[in-house]
């Protein structure tokens, strides 16, 4: 199966593709995750991405869309894939439909802006595994320290306010053509994201079950 996931930045749709990932036997593909290896390896990409993320603007479509054609053409996407973070523009949904790579389901995380942008300033990632935290919803054990591999952890600089501010606005003028046009094909699924991590994952999967057996029931 091949998943988009939409959302505003810092809904919680990265820790969601994790669990679904795993439960799915799917690799998850961040463009996000990407660029910042990168720009933290110092290559061309990255050099070329760092001004234009740390502005919280996009990054061009064709670089996008060049990414994600080289990675899904890897062996462990041949049974499917989850995308986190792309399509960010019309071009680039309309790119992968025309590469034959478009997604069979897209699952549009909702919530308030308000809500997630203290979510985003409040966020703490780990430098080196990239695991993410909260400072009240989801502290570390040990302050600045990720659990999981004891690295420190550090405000990406594309989560200082002011740049949150501008990822929301390009966010907002961006989504309403994509969510226009995977509702047109039939894809997209709302998923209401002010829960609990564990019930928005029992929610997913309830829709991703009920997705796969009407394409069962089509099939027989
Ligand atoms: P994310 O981790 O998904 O919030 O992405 C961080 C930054 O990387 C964004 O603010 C953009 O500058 C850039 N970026 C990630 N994915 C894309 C994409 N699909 N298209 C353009 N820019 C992107």
């Amino acid at each position: 199966m091949k998943i988009i996931l939409f959302g505003a930045p810092g809904v919680g749709k990265g820790t969601q593709a994790v669990v679904l990932s795993n439960e799915l036997q799917i690799p998850t593909i961040a463009t996000g995750n990407i660029l910042r290896a990168a720009v933290k390896e110092g290559t061309q990409l990255g050099l070329a991405a760092k001004e234009i993320m740390d502005s919280g603007a996009l990054v061009p479509d064709d670089i996008i869309i060049g990414i994600i054609r080289e990675r899904v053409a890897e062996e462990d996407c041949k049974n499917g894939f989850i995308l986190d973070g792309m399509p960010r523009t019309l071009a680039q949904a309309k790119a992968l439909d025309e590469h034959g790579i478009g997604a069979d389901v897209v699952l549009s995380f909702e919530m308030a802006d308000e809500l997630i942008k203290q979510r985003l300033v409040g966020r703490r990632t780990c430098k080196e595994c990239g695991d993410t935290y909260h400072v009240v919803n989801n502290p570390p054990k040990k302050e600045n320290t990720c659990d999981k591999c004891g690295a420190e952890l550090i405000q990406r600089s594309d989560d200082m306010p002011e740049t949150v501010e501008n990822r929301f606005k390009v966010f907002n003028q961006n989504m309403a053509p994509m969510l226009e046009y995977y509702k047109t094909r039939g894809i997209l699924h709302t998923i209401d994201a002010d829960h609990p991590m564990q019930d928005v994952t029992d929610n997913v999967l309830r829709v991703l079950n009920s997705i796969e057996q009407s394409t069962a029931a089509e099939r027989n």
